[in-house]
């Protein structure tokens, strides 16, 4: 008979990471995180909130900027000009989505690279396509801290990433690449989907399809990733099954995985970011 899944705790190792930031900003002095929320979306709010929450605890200077839902792109575009330019400021987060009238890419691409925290400026995607990464999205670098934390070595195995969004499938798929991983990125238009699924050693799910990923397209003794957060009226629910946690080797509970490590790996890249500002030879140095 095969073990349950040991599961990957995000949440006390995203307290961990708080922690190692919290001591390396309390050596270097000041660092700032700026946020730009525009409008008044609600979920926007409360992620918000929880980062600010997050960023003060590790001792991050964090400055709420937010403006009204109709506010002219650029008065936008020169907010974050003088968000670059200010040498208070270590890191930059556009909340998104924002406003329909704004145009998210204009608002991305205005960003001082350096500055761009959650490693969405194309210069930042750019270089983790080449190999050289700076600042890399949170969730994804955040999927690699737990893999490295419980010793899962993606070196050779075969990495099946279902999604390919810019903020989590493409991001996690050069990762995986990076660490020696054989990567297959599935989609919507995959042709059968379990067949790529259940060759996975290292699975990641991120769909946002309530359960697309049945307890039988796991293989056994694998890892399962699950980045889905799917919200029903019965509470958070993942991509993933969580019957496949009888055959699994290792397993993210959702809620209580991913999704607390990127805050914390969002926290990381401010202090990387801080350091390459301050003369480190790169972010990740
Ligand atoms: P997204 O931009 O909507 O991308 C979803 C991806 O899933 C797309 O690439 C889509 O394929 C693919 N897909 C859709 N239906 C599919 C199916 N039936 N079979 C296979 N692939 C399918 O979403 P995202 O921003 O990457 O987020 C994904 C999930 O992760 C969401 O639930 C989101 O809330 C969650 N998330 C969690 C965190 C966290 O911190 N925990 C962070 C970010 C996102 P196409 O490209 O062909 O459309």
């Amino acid at each position: 008979m095969s073990m349950p899944a040991q599961m990957i705790d995000g949440k006390a190792l995203a307290a961990k990471v708080r922690e190692e930031v919290a001591a390396e900003v309390a050596e270097l002095g000041d660092v700032g995180l700026t946020t730009v929320l525009v409008g008044d979306d609600p979920a926007s709010h409360v992620y918000i909130n929880g980062k600010h929450k997050a960023a003060t605890s590790v001792g991050i200077h964090a400055n709420d900027l937010r403006l009204p839902a109709d506010t002219p792109e650029d008065e936008l575009l020169g907010l974050l000009a003088g968000l670059n330019a200010d040498d208070a400021v270590d890191g930059i987060l556009v909340q998104l989505p924002l406003p329909s009238h704004l145009d998210e890419t204009k608002a991305i691409e205005a960003l001082d690279p350096g500055k761009d925290v959650d490693g969405f400026h194309p210069v930042n995607a750019g270089r983790l396509y080449l190999g050289r990464p700076n600042l890399v999205p949170g969730t994804p670098l955040g999927i690699m801290r737990m893999l490295d934390e419980y010793g899962i070595e993606p070196r050779g195995a075969h990495a099946v990433v279902v999604g390919r969004s810019s903020i989590v499938g493409k991001p996690i798929a050069h990762l995986l690449l990076q660490a020696h991983a054989t990567v297959t990125i599935c989609h919507s238009r995959t042709v059968d989907l379990g067949r790529h699924t259940r060759d996975a050693d290292i699975l990641v799910a991120a769909v946002g399809r309530l359960h697309v990923i049945g307890a039988d397209m796991v293989k056994p003794g694998s890892t399962v990733i699950d980045v889905g957060m799917n919200r029903t009226e019965d509470g958070l629910f993942g991509d993933v099954d969580p019957a496949a946690a009888e055959h699994a080797a290792y397993m993210t509970p959702v809620p209580g995985g991913v999704g607390p490590m990127t805050i914390a790996m969002v926290l990381k890249n401010t202090l990387a970011a801080a350091r390459a500002r301050r003369g480190f030879v790169s972010a990740r140095d």
